[in-house]
Parts: C-alpha cells; sequence; structure tokens
C-alpha cells in the first residue's frame, strides 16, 4: 500500500480535473492518457458519477484535492467581498463625516478582518473535511 508515484500536474488547456487511472490506481490533474502506465491507459473523470464506483479500489484518496479546492475557493470569496465593502464603509463614512483618517482606518480593518475570517473559516472547513478521509490512505494534496 502507498502512493508511489510520482506527483504531477497535468492541465488540460484552462480546465483542470481530477482524473485517475484503473490499472495503476493513481489520480492526477486531468490529462487524456496515465503518464504512469505505459501504452495508452485512458484516464476516468473522478467527477463521473458513472466513475465514482472506483473511487474506493485507488491507492490514494481524491477527496482531499476536492477540499482543498473549495477551502480556496471560499477563501478567494472572502477577499473579493471584502474589498468593496471596506470601500463602501470608507465611501460612505467620509461622505457623512469627512474623517477620512478615520474611515480609511475602519475600511481597510473591515477588509482585513472579513478576509481573515473567511480563510480561518476555509481552513477549518478543510480540517473537518479531512478527518472524514480515511487515514489508512495517503491523502494527496498537491
Ligand atoms: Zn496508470
Amino acid at each position: 500500500m502507498g502512493y508511489d508515484g510520482p506527483n504531477r500536474f497535468i492541465v488540460t488547456g484552462s480546465k483542470i480535473m481530477v482524473k485517475f487511472c484503473l490499472q495503476c490506481k493513481n489520480a492526477f490533474w486531468g490529462g487524456q492518457f496515465c503518464p504512469i502506465c505505459k501504452g495508452e491507459e485512458e484516464l476516468l473523470d473522478a467527477a463521473l458519477p458513472e466513475n465514482q464506483k472506483y473511487l474506493v479500489e485507488l491507492n490514494i484518496d481524491v477527496r482531499p484535492k476536492y477540499f482543498a479546492r473549495s477551502s480556496m475557493l471560499l477563501t478567494c470569496f472572502g477577499f473579493i467581498m471584502a474589498l468593496p465593502l471596506g470601500m463602501f464603509i470608507f465611501i460612505r463614512g467620509v461622505g457623512e463625516t469627512g474623517n477620512v483618517a478615520l474611515w480609511a482606518g475602519i475600511g481597510i480593518v473591515t477588509v482585513v478582518v472579513i478576509s481573515w475570517g473567511s480563510w480561518v473559516l476555509s481552513a477549518k472547513m478543510f480540517n473537518k473535511q479531512m478527518k472524514a478521509v480515511e487515514d489508512i490512505k495517503d491523502p494527496q494534496l498537491d
């Protein structure tokens, strides 16, 4: 048992997906054929329902790949939401009181707190999801 294949990133175009090989039981980021097996061993898409029955047979657990992706997205979402909100607070506050330094400070604090909050939340979410992953399999975190 164990994952001894090389960690590889296979990116097809701009679309990245988790694929796996039934022959060597390794998972990859996209690609059409297995880079480890000789010949043209076709990779299966892990996201397709008809292929998910094979996931339990794999050497590695592909779930951390999805968890890492979703927690990354949440962090990005937090940053994207925090910036306009901070700007809004700043513009509104300055418009009402004219105190630029005060409202700039409050705006920046808002951005930092929300960004930090979404980062902490996504890290917590990731850890919680990771606990559900059986530890008999090597988690693949690339
Ligand atoms: Zn293979």
